[in-house]
């Protein structure tokens, strides 16, 4: 069988064929022909999902294929459409189903794939899908990610990020240096997670993109960060993005943290990430002030911030002023001046600046497409 490989080591030449049944092989057979690639090298990857394996074209170009499985995802399928383990599908699951907004629920990626539920070869084929166009968005949106090439079936080729057969370490065993981790917090990871925010519409209307990522999914080369594995990603009417959001965000502030690298506290970081109103023009002003603020704390999180922190964690953020109960109150609060910051929603309904915008006669904001529905 085949040995777990680790990213580390490299391909491992013998073990290549073993795993791959015959629908497999010949999809990958016509690519050969095709001359997509010219070796299948070896194994870079047995996942639980999928298996990645590493291939060179004849000009020595490096490409990884990535083959997805049918029997986890299923069960993964369906945990990620509902928001929930299926295994424990039980009175409080059907609740907090019915809890979901309706036509957030309907809109959401069960409803609309639902139809190939009970075939898993369909579902694995979708799941391909997926990760192809959510690498076509990053890309569009100008984050670092693998370059997809080919999808055919559940067989998806795509640019190898690594070097001579060897994928670039993920970021927790990257090693990297106090520095470079320093610099990877201050820009491109909250970048990335913001532009995750800010995609380019999809097929289904002005819906964005959160991946449920962690810190084990970025790779550096190059002193880059990639992501990879974003077959998870969901739009941001997916009755839990947030819920997905927020959980980046806390592996994200405690990856820095336990490298002592002074970083945003997660409130902190999920703010910006969904404040409608930093674009291309203010981002940098806004990341400096950040910055700043971080330097000034300096690497200790006081017990205030950080017991902030974790009640926002546990806390219900409305995603629009639809879902919330007393807005107008919440309103009042706001304009005569009382802390707000229990007030979790005022970032991303962009209340927060559109009241202070009130108060200052300055043009309105133009509407960001997750206050829009
Ligand atoms: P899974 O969903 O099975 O975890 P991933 O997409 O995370 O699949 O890939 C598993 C491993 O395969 C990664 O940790 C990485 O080592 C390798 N890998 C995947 N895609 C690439 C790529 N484009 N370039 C280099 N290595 C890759």
């Amino acid at each position: 069988a085949i040995g777990k490989t680790r990213t580390t080591e490299k391909a491992d030449r013998a073990t290549v064929e073993q795993a791959i049944d015959p629908r497999t092989r010949m999809v990958l057979f016509k690519m050969l022909n095709r001359g997509v690639f010219n070796d299948i090298n070896g194994c870079i990857s047995t996942g639980k999902e999928a298996n990645v394996y590493h291939a060179t074209k004849s000009d020595d170009q490096e490409l990884a294929i990535k083959i997805y499985k049918t029997s986890v995802l299923v069960f993964k399928y369906v945990q990620l459409s509902l928001g929930f383990s299926p295994s424990i599908y039980s009175v409080t699951c059907l609740a907090k189903m019915l809890v979901a907004d309706q036509r957030t629920f309907m809109n959401s990626e069960m409803f609309r794939y639902g139809y190939c539920k009970h075939n898993p070869r369909k579902m694995v084929k979708t799941w391909a899908e997926k990760e192809m166009r959510n690498l076509m968005r990053l890309r569009a949106a100008g984050i670092r990610c693998p370059a997809p090439l080919l999808l055919r079936l559940h067989v998806l080729v795509m640019e190898f990020i690594g070097k001579a057969g060897w994928a670039a370490p993920r970021l927790k065993d990257a090693d990297l240096s106090h520095d470079k981790l320093r610099k990877a917090m201050s820009s491109s990871l909250p970048e990335t997670l913001c532009c995750l925010l800010f995609f380019v519409p999809d097929d289904y209307g002005n819906a964005n993109i959160i991946s449920k990522m962690q810190a084990s999914a970025w790779r550096s080369q190059r002193g880059h960060l990639y992501i990879i594995d974003v077959s998870q990603a969901v739009d941001l009417d997916h009755p839990h993005a947030l819920d997905f959001l927020r959980e980046d965000c806390i592996h994200v502030s405690d990856f820095f943290r336990k490298h002592g690298i002074a970083a945003m506290t997660i409130r902190e970081l999920f703010d910006f990430i969904v404040d409608p109103t930093i674009d291309d023009d203010s981002v940098d002003s806004y990341l400096e002030e950040a910055q700043r603020k971080i330097m000034a704390r300096g690497d200790v999180i006081s017990a205030e911030e950080e017991i902030a922190d974790s009640v926002f964690v546990q806390s219900y953020i409305p995603k629009t002023l639809d879902h919330v109960k007393n807005a107008e109150e919440d309103v009042q609060r706001i304009i005569s001046g009382k802390d707000t910051g229990d007030m979790y929603y005022q970032t991303i309904t962009g209340l927060k600046k559109a009241l202070s915008m009130s108060n200052s006669s300055q043009p309105e904001n133009e509407q960001h497409p997750c206050n829009g529905k």
